[in-house]
């Protein structure tokens, strides 16, 4: 039997288009929602997640606040900038794009942002609700993959969960929500000994490492559903070649631009040995910025209606 593609896009669509009803009635009542963004310095891909969030706020109605400064930025300065946003009654969610220059301390920065305001749910009272299991806004992408979970209808309660890696923002949290939601979770990280004996045991896996393909078929229990939350470039080409021999379109765009995007898990394992799998890109990617627009939203709602 093949194994059933968990597909990210659309449910980040329905996810969008279930929001706009909720934006229009903020903005017919009161005012369009409103998300700051800020980006401090140039790194290339963080500029791109921007630009991407920016957009997908204009589309769905939500108003963006943009600050950009340099890389030289200091603690203090941030720290102004943040409390401008805390104060603008026009502004719901606000967004600090990770990860800041070096000289700036991320932490007090992200303690800095007012708690209803937290877009991202990284401020530690959010991340003591989500502990606690008290409401509260959630990190966007563990979020997003039991939006996931929950649309496919995938069982969770009394399930063998393994998430690999133990990041604050992707394998913390989504332990957590899976443990809420009556899993059996399991954390590895790492330092854990045996990985793949580990993996091999769950019934839901969910890769949050950041290595390419490093979770390959002696990993994967068959008939598990197989959740890959990693996003790696890759550009040599026999490792390409190597993942890719059953995808042509893949080798083909590789052809062209000289690298590809892989998952933490090896692709045609993934295909073969689950019941189910988001595939990379296409999978918990799009649901992303799906869950920061819901964040957003529900942070307006709080703010304009209670
Ligand atoms: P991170 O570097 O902060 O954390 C990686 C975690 O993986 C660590 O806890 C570490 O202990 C664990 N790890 C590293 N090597 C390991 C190994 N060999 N065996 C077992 N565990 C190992 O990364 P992150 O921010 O949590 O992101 C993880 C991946 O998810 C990255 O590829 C990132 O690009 C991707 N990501 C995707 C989205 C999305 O929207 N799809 C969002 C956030 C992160």
């Amino acid at each position: 039997m093949s194994a059933t593609v968990l597909d990210g896009k659309k449910v980040s669509a329905e996810i969008r288009a279930e929001l706009t009803e909720r934006v229009e009635r903020l903005t017919r009542t009161y005012r369009p929602p409103g998300l700051a963004v800020i980006l401090a310095g140039h790194d290339p891909a963080s500029e791109i997640y921007v630009r991407n969030k920016v957009k997908a706020c204009a589309e769905a109605g939500i108003r963006s606040f943009q600050s950009t400064p340099a890389a030289s930025v200091s603690t203090e300065e941030l720290l102004v900038l943040v409390d401008s946003y805390n104060r603008n009654p026009e502004v719901d969610g606000i967004l600090i794009q990770m990860p800041l220059p070096p000289q700036v301390d991320a932490q007090r920065i992200l303690l800095s942002v007012d708690p209803s305001k937290d877009a991202d749910g990284f401020h530690p009272l959010n991340v003591g609700n989500l502990v606690a299991n008290r409401p509260g806004p959630r990190s966007c992408t563990p979020a997003g993959v039991m939006e996931l979970l929950r649309r496919y209808e995938v069982p969770l309660a009394g399930r063998r969960a393994v998430v690999v890696g133990r990041s604050d923002i992707v394998g913390k949290p989504m332990a957590l929500l899976l443990l809420h939601a009556n899993a059996t979770v399991t954390i590895c990280h790492s330092r854990t000994k045996d990985l793949a004996h580990e993996c091999s045991r769950a019934e839901i896996l969910v890769a949050a490492m950041g290595k390419p393909a490093l979770i390959d078929r002696s990993f994967i229990r068959e008939g598990a559903v197989v959740i890959d939350v990693g996003i790696n470039r890759i550009t040599d080409r026999d490792e390409v070649h190597r993942l890719f021999q059953h995808d042509p379109a893949r080798l083909q765009a590789f052809a062209r631009s000289g690298s590809v995007v892989v998952g933490d898990v090896d692709p045609l394992s993934m295909i073969q040995r689950s019941s189910a799998y988001t595939p990379v890109p296409g999978g918990v990617g799009p649901l992303t910025i799906a869950m920061l627009l819901s964040n957003t939203v529900s942070l307006a709602e709080q703010h304009l209606l209670s």
